[in-house]
């Protein structure tokens, strides 16, 4: 390997990408449910966290589940997806988005990302719908805690009938023109994983506004029973509902939500100051309409700004060079001085899993991409447009724990710097 430009020193303990971050409530309400005895799927908790769950978000619905997983799967089958229905999903987002729709026999077609927010193109989505008129389910996930382009995607959506299916796993306590996300899809989903923007250690919501498809939610992931003295089934059920003991965590942690974005954002705010003259750009927003909840600090090399960098399906080579620097060597340097960061969600249509999968992008139109495999020079270089896997060749997650302090988060701008000197 090459030395690298610069050595610093490690942090005494490791700086993460986003770690669960606890305050006391908490455990206040884990040992309610203790000494109480109400440890199991039923509870306060549980009810109270729905609650302030639809008090945040403004839907008449949640439910609370043992994941976001979980919730994006009855999403999926509340929403009507069988065997070979085809569902437009976002391309550039984690695999959990996606999985659902396999678990029901339906056909992921991946919309290509647009460069304003990292989400999901209208233009593509509109094109697939050219293409796939049928289709009547989209999945749209807001990555890294910013809002995509939900008026035109609605839009989109309500001319094709079309149910959308928002996935605000990452995007709790965002919103786009004062409507929070998880509040425009039918169906939306959020997610208390460990490293979302609050956890309750796992956990799940889903969300409506729509009493029916809640009360289905309900009773699905509870088995599926009917109104019955015995156990009387009709349909297929899962175990799917939250613990009262997650949802004691998730009530504490709520009360934290809006803190944890102040911090977030005050992480974002540095990192682009700390690194405004070096050819990269910070994960963008819209500012006009919309209020990210900075999960995750990513930023993107500008073309100028690259090393040359090859990457295979499970191991990447890039070749240093003054000036210049790659989303590898920066994740190596910062693991150097054990921070965690984090390359970008590898998109689902560069998927061994998805290969045979349809991919709708907008080629010859908008901003063309580099072909970052080619040898040639610049001016000959095949010109394509695939935002997404342009965003995952040049772009990196960068250590965004609310715990880091404002001394360790100089050091890792300094580690960053130094890649482009
Ligand atoms: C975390 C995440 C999920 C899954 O949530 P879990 O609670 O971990 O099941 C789904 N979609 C996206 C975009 C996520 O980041």
């Amino acid at each position: 390997m090459f030395k690298r430009k610069k050595e610093f020193e490690p942090f005494a303990s490791k700086v993460w990408l986003s770690s669960p971050t606890m305050h006391g409530p908490e455990l206040e309400y884990i040992k309610d449910a203790y000494e109480t005895n109400w440890m199991s799927t039923v509870g306060e908790h549980i009810l109270e966290a729905e609650r302030m769950v639809c008090e945040k978000t403004g839907c008449g619905y949640a439910v609370g589940l043992s994941s976001g997983t979980a919730a994006l799967h009855l999403a999926v089958r509340l929403a009507g997806v069988g065997p070979k229905d085809v569902v437009f999903c976002s391309d550039l987002t984690f695999a959990a988005t996606v999985n659902p729709v396999l678990y029901e026999g339906g056909i992921p077609v991946f919309i290509d990302t647009e460069y304003d927010t990292w989400n999901m193109d209208p233009a593509s989505l509109e094109q697939a719908f050219q293409l796939y008129p049928d289709t009547r389910a989209v999945v749209l996930a807001h990555l890294y805690g910013t809002p995509g382009k939900l008026e035109e995607i609605q839009k989109i959506c309500k001319q094709h009938r079309a149910v959308l299916i928002e996935d605000a796993a990452e995007s709790f306590g965002a919103s786009y023109r004062e409507v929070q996300t998880g509040h425009f899809g039918e169906i939306s989903c959020l997610s208390g994983n460990g490293n979302k923007i609050i956890t309750g250690s796992t956990g799940g919501f889903l969300l409506t506004d729509h009493k029916e498809i809640a009360d289905k939610a309900r009773k699905w992931s509870t088995q599926s029973r009917e109104a019955a003295p015995w156990y009387q089934h009709e349909e297929v059920g899962y175990n799917y509902r939250m613990s009262n003991v997650v949802a004691g965590i998730l009530r504490g942690q709520m009360q934290f939500l809006e803190a944890h974005i102040v911090r977030k954002k005050q992480i974002y705010e540095r990192y682009q100051k700390g690194l405004a003259d070096l050819p990269i750009v910070m994960n963008p927003y819209d500012p006009q309409n919309s209020r990210p909840n900075y999960w995750l600090s990513c930023l993107l090399i500008e073309e100028e700004g690259m090393c040359r960098q090859v990457r295979g399906e499970e191991e990447s080579l890039y070749i240093p060079e003054h000036g210049k620097s790659c989303p590898m060597e920066i994740l190596e340097a910062l693991e150097s001085i054990q921070a965690e960061g984090r390359p970008i969600w590898k998109p689902m249509h560069m998927q061994p899993m998805y290969r045979g999968s349809d991919f709708i992008t907008q080629k010859g139109s908008g901003r063309a991409t580099t072909d970052m495999y080619s040898k040639s020079k610049k001016e000959d270089r095949k010109i394509y447009l695939d935002v997404g896997m342009d965003i995952f060749q040049r772009g990196l997650c960068l250590p965004s724990d609310i715990k880091m302090s404002k001394e360790q988060q100089d050091r890792i701008i300094e580690v960053i710097r130094a890649c482009f000197e």
